[in-house]
Formats: structure tokens, C-alpha cells, sequence
């Protein structure tokens, strides 16, 4: 009998595998099942066996019979437990836990790759390059020939070298190893990329790793994940690096999707982005991109997107462009409190600084199309209101075109760029600092409440956030839609929850 854990079956006897029971079929060796389906259990403990009634080997989990003490129990979820307490109280056997790990071949018959270094002598058989010997370097001048092999399994100037056990005639190996060989550990090396006596500078790597954000399409994390992370470990173990993970967040972006199919070379469905560079400029095309979906999510592609993300950017331009005179005004620094604005322009300040605590928190979700969407609001809001020629008009109407084109430079870098030296810069919008938000422009004025008559939503009205219970009650009993829920009505009694609801007992 052959106990398994690692693939599943608890028992590989020829009733319970189909090779084994065609083998077993065939020479006429006893099949014994000892486990059965829940719904075909009839005795658990006949040793009879339906030897003559099987006609495939069963691979299903289920309950145990013919096994003596395990008899009735459920192959799985108690089964392997009491086996494996069995084993050990008679000292016979144990538990243990097997990992399919498999060899993995890291040779490769091209010439791209790390050079496997490894002479062959005749005398000393393969021998391993000494350290100080390191690295075998590519040769330069190769030669692509069609013959499809690797260029340097025929050049000898590569081949033919000495060995560095015997000094005799040896040939280098010509394989190359597996692009997985260095894109596991890679990410370690741009910490310290001039170290030369390690993979990189411990100091420099324990800064910076593991790597904050991966980005990768699914069809490429499996593979790439798994390996990193077993060549992060190994290099801890080794003390190469501190962390035991190599990335610490993982983004898996969808694909893009045309037609109903991922957009691909060899389906021929691409589209050109050259071409939409051409007609609509980088900045457009980008901004489209990023607008149409989230990252983790397909992209369903559709030109017509792009026409929106073009006339977003032309009114951008238009807008700024339009007001230089009064922007170029503006003194953001010395820009006035809330509650020394008017109403209105108190709510583009508003606006401003909450579009601020909006993109910083999209942006680190990576939810970029949420980031334009509040861009665009606050463009809105702008070029609703009517600005005139005061300095307070100059400077929070400045202040909402900076915070614009700075939270939009990620993603439109040349337009934000050019509108920002438009607006009287010297410096680079690239190197000014990400803007802060204000609390204190962040302060609601107004709160938004519920209006309930016997407990059922009626209307809703908006008060300044410090008006007095008398107040609410009065605006939410004069609320024209709710007027007509009490009208004729003896009001009983009214309930105010302060910035949230009233309610109306009548
Ligand atoms: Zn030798």
C-alpha cells in the first residue's frame, strides 16, 4: 500500500488510480477499494471487494472501507489524521509534508541570456570557472546566421579556451541560461548599480527593498513570482539581502480589448498609438488611456474615447490661456481663509483642496481614471463661475489652475508643462512640490439632511453647518416637498439629529 498526500489521494492501490487498476486488470492482480463513494457505501467493513464490478479505478475522495480501524471515516477530513497517529503510535511511520517541486532546466540554446560558466575538458570532464575568472562574457561579434542555432555554438574564438584545473585544451559551454536567471533578482542590482564586489551593496539593497509596487499582466506574474520569491529567499539565506519577500504590492493590469479579443500583434487588432500621437499629441492619448479604466480592469478600446480626452485638454488650454491676465494676478500665497472669501469663491478653494485629498488618494490606489474624473470636476467648477478682477478672485482662481496642472502633469506632462510657464513660471512644473491639501479649506459650510415625515424620506434640504436645532426644524417644516406630506396635519412631534436628519411626527 502507497500512502500519498501530494496529489490528492490518500491511497494508490489499483482501485484508486487508472493506471494502476489497467495494470492491475491486466495481470490479474486483486483490486481492493478502499474508499467508496458516500452514496455507495453498503458494508465498511466487508473484505469482499467489488472486484468483478469495477470497471474504472474510483479517484474520488469519500469513505474509507476495507481498512480495518479507519473504517466509516471520510478519506480526507479525518482519515489522513488517524492513518498518520496510526503510523506513529507503532512506530512505523509519520506524517510529512511533500512539495512538488520539479527540476527546472535553465539552459537555453540562444545567444541573449547569462553564459553558463562551465568549461569541458577532456582530462577533467566539466569544470566550473573559477570566481576570479567571473564573468564569462558574451562575445560582440557574432554573427545571426539562419540556421536558427545560437550564434556562439559555432564560433570558436568563444569555444576553444583552456582549463582552469589542468591548463589543457577545453571548450566553454555555449548555453545560456534562462532570462529567469537574472529577471528573479534583477530589481535588487538598481539599488547599488555600481558595486562591484557583490550582487549589490547590502547597505543599499536593505534600503530599499523589497520593491513597493510590481506591475505585471497575469499571464506573466505566475512564473515570475514564483521564481523571485525562491531567489529572494535563497539570497537571504545566503545573506545577500534582509527581506524574505521581494515585493511588497502587486498590480495585475488587464489587457486591452478590441473587438472582443486581446489586442495583440499576431491577431492583427492593434492600434497604432503613433498614429493618435500624430493626430491627437501624446498628452491626449495618454490621458485617454488612463481615463477609460481602471488599470487592474480590460480596457474595452474605443477610438471615440479619445476625441473626449482631446477636448478636455483644448479646454484646459482655452480656459488658462484665457485667463492669463487674471491668474498672473493671483497671490496663492497670501491667499484669503474661507471665511474671508465670498461664498463662492470660498467653494472653489473648497473644491480645490478636496480635488487634492481626492487624486493623492487615487493616485496611491492607482485609480487613475478617478484621478482625471476630479480633475475635470474642478475644471467645471471653474469655468462656471464668473471671476472678476479682485485679488481674491485672482489668487483662488491661481490656486485652483496650479493645483490643476500639477495633479495633472503625471499624466499630461507637455501641455502642464507649457501652461504652466504660460503662467508666469521661470521654474519646471517637474520640479515643483506635490501640492499639500489645506484642512482648513477642507471644512464643510454646508451639511445635507435627511427629511423623514413618520419615519419615510420626504425631502432633503441643506443648512450651514452651524445653524442652531430651531433653525433645521424651521427649513426642513418649510421644505415645499415636504409641506406636502404635513399639510392639514397636527404635528406631533419633531426629532433633529444635528447634520444629519429630521423627522416629522405627525
Ligand atoms: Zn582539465
Amino acid at each position: 500500500m502507497l500512502i500519498e498526500y501530494g496529489s490528492g489521494a490518500i491511497m494508490s492501490v489499483p482501485a484508486h488510480d487508472q493506471r494502476d487498476f489497467e495494470f492491475a486488470r491486466k495481470y490479474d492482480i486483486p483490486v481492493m477499494q478502499v474508499i467508496c463513494h458516500e452514496d455507495e457505501v453498503r458494508d465498511v467493513t466487508c473484505n469482499e471487494t467489488d472486484n468483478e464490478a469495477m470497471d474504472t479505478a474510483y479517484t474520488g475522495d469519500g469513505v474509507m472501507v476495507n481498512s480495518g480501524p479507519f473504517n466509516g471515516l471520510h478519506n480526507r477530513k479525518e482519515g489522513i489524521a488517524r492513518v498518520i497517529d496510526h503510523l506513529k503510535k507503532n512506530g512505523i511511520g509519520e506524517g510529512t509534508v511533500n512539495y512538488r517541486l520539479r527540476d527546472w532546466g535553465i539552459s537555453r540554446q540562444r545567444y541573449w541570456g547569462a553564459p553558463i560558466p562551465v568549461v569541458f575538458c577532456d582530462k577533467c570532464g566539466p569544470v566550473r570557472v573559477p570566481d576570479d575568472q567571473l564573468p564569462v562574457i558574451l562575445p560582440t561579434d557574432i554573427k545571426f546566421a539562419e540556421s536558427g542555432k545560437s550564434p556562439i555554438a559555432t564560433m570558436d574564438s568563444f569555444i576553444n579556451t583552456s582549463c582552469p584545473k589542468c591548463g589543457g585544451d577545453a571548450k566553454r559551454e555555449t548555453d545560456t541560461m534562462d532570462t529567469f536567471m537574472c529577471s528573479s533578482w534583477y530589481f535588487n542590482r538598481y539599488t547599488s548599480p555600481r558595486c562591484e564586489t557583490a550582487l549589490a551593496d547590502k547597505q543599499d539593497v536593505d534600503y530599499w527593498a523589497p520593491v513597493d509596487q510590481y506591475v505585471g499582466g497575469i499571464e506573466h506574474a505566475v512564473l515570475h513570482l514564483l521564481y523571485a520569491r525562491f531567489f529572494t529567499k535563497f539570497l537571504k539565506d545566503i545573506g545577500a539581502v534582509s527581506v524574505a519577500e521581494p515585493f511588497s504590492r502587486l498590480l495585475t493590469q488587464g489587457m486591452v480589448v478590441k473587438d472582443g479579443a486581446k489586442m495583440s500583434k499576431s491577431k492583427g487588432n492593434v492600434v497604432p498609438l503613433d498614429k493618435m500621437c500624430e493626430k491627437y499629441g501624446a498628452d491626449a492619448t495618454r490621458l485617454f488611456i488612463l481615463f477609460a479604466a481602471p488599470p487592474e480592469r480590460d480596457l474595452e478600446w474605443d477610438d471615440s474615447g479619445i476625441e473626449g480626452a482631446s477636448r478636455f485638454l483644448n479646454r484646459l488650454h482655452r480656459f488658462v490661456t484665457g485667463s492669463l491676465a487674471l491668474i498672473k494676478k493671483g497671490d496663492t500665497e497670501n491667499i484669503a481663509p474661507l471665511d474671508g472669501l465670498p461664498k463662492e469663491l470660498a467653494s472653489i478653494r473648497r473644491a480645490t483642496h478636496k480635488t487634492i485629498v481626492r487624486v493623492n488618494n487615487d493616485f496611491n490606489r492607482f485609480q487613475f481614471n478617478t484621478v482625471i474624473a476630479a480633475i475635470m470636476e474642478l475644471l467645471n467648477g471653474v469655468t462656471a463661475l464668473k471671476f472678476d478682477d479682485s485679488v481674491n478672485s485672482a489668487s483662488v482662481l491661481r490656486e485652483a489652475v496650479e493645483t490643476m496642472l500639477k495633479v495633472l502633469q503625471p499624466i499630461s506632462p507637455h501641455v502642464t508643462g507649457e501652461l504652466w510657464e504660460m503662467t508666469g513660471h521661470a521654474t519646471d512644473l517637474l520640479d515643483e512640490p506635490w501640492p499639500r491639501e489645506d484642512e482648513t479649506c477642507l471644512v464643510e459650510d454646508e451639511a445635507l439632511i435627511v427629511v423623514q415625515v413618520n419615519g419615510k424620506l420626504r425631502g432633503k434640504i441643506t443648512v450651514p453647518v452651524d445653524a442652531s436645532k430651531d433653525f433645521v426644524q424651521n427649513a426642513a417644516l418649510d421644505d415645499l416637498k415636504v409641506k406636502k406630506f404635513i399639510e392639514g396635519k397636527e404635528i406631533r412631534k419633531v426629532i433633529v439629529v444635528p447634520g444629519k436628519l429630521v423627522n416629522i411626527v405627525v
